[in-house]
């Protein structure tokens, strides 16, 4: 049985969230920790966490992905900007921690010209000061595109924030249309994308996946989601990665351009061709 759902809004609240999971064909989700384009959080409610984590468990849901804002930037070039991003980053943790258990993805950043390494040492920063020794959520990195100065189009840009940052609980999301726009060729060679990430990170650190089409050809560094199969990467490429052993049993996130029906719709697929 795969993990499988879409990114919710987190307006209603969590228990909400479970339930339009359900309602859609889901047994995971992703939502935003507060505003994807602004860094405003809504307060958050322990009854309603408590409610929603009894409701995940009794209802055998995999692990949540939720996603950091966009605007967090751990490697912005401003010092002030910077601590900023590092505060929210401590804040998103400490809510997550209401979800014990769950994992916390976010766009590890862009060094907006300080250079890749600048970036790194500054995103390594950062997670050290907010990942205390037990916490209990994990962090993930996402794949990037390798759009502009965007950290982390590379694997080895993912393994050297993990090795800076030295904690047990950091490991990566994979997502299928940012990979394929970076250069990694997984329509024709999955197998070999994946033994590449084995030898850099090692496929142990592997968490979740973003399961999105691109609407861009391989090697693009765009980073412009396409719904399930009607993109570059094609329903043949989900085919393989719900079946892979490597990742069938990861938790698999939509980030389609699709509303609640064409989710459900892209969820029914995406079951249908496990085997
Ligand atoms: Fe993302
Ligand atoms: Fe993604
Ligand atoms: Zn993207």
């Amino acid at each position: 049985m795969l993990y499988v759902g879409c990114h919710l809004s987190a307006s209603a609240g969590n228990l909400e969230m479970v339930k339009t999971a359900e309602s859609i064909g889901a047994n995971t989700f992703a939502f935003f920790t507060r505003n994807p384009r602004g860094s405003k959080a809504k307060e958050q409610d322990p009854e309603d966490c408590a409610l929603a984590v009894k409701a995940l468990q009794e209802k055998g849901f995999g692990k949540l992905v939720a996603h950091g804002a966009y605007t967090m930037n751990l490697c912005t070039a401003e010092a002030g900007a910077r601590a900023f991003a590092a505060d929210v980053l401590c804040d998103d943790l400490r809510r997550m921690a209401a979800l014990p258990g769950n994992y916390y993805n976010f766009h590890p950043g862009s060094h907006v010209g300080q250079g890749m390494d600048t970036g790194i040492c500054q995103i390594c920063d950062a997670l050290k000061k907010a990942l205390a020794p037990g916490y209990p959520v994990t962090v993930l990195l996402e794949t990037m595109a390798g759009k502009g100065s965007e950290v982390g189009g590379r694997f080895e840009e993912l393994k050297a924030i993990m090795d800076g940052v030295g904690s047990d609980n950091i490991g990566v999301c994979l997502d299928t249309c940012h990979v394929s726009d970076a250069g990694y060729d997984i329509v024709h060679d999955l197998d070999g994308v994946l033994a590449e990430f084995d030898r850099v990170v090692g496929l142990d650190k592997l968490k979740a996946l973003h399961l999105n089409d691109s609407k861009n050809p391989f090697g693009s560094h765009k980073d412009r989601h396409e719904v399930i199969g009607s993109g570059s990467l094609g329903v043949e490429t989900f085919h393989n990665v719900v079946n892979h052993p490597v990742l069938k049993n990861l938790p698999m996130i939509l980030e389609t351009p699709q509303e609640l029906p064409g989710y459900a719709k892209e969820i029914a697929l995406l079951r249908s061709l496990e085997k």
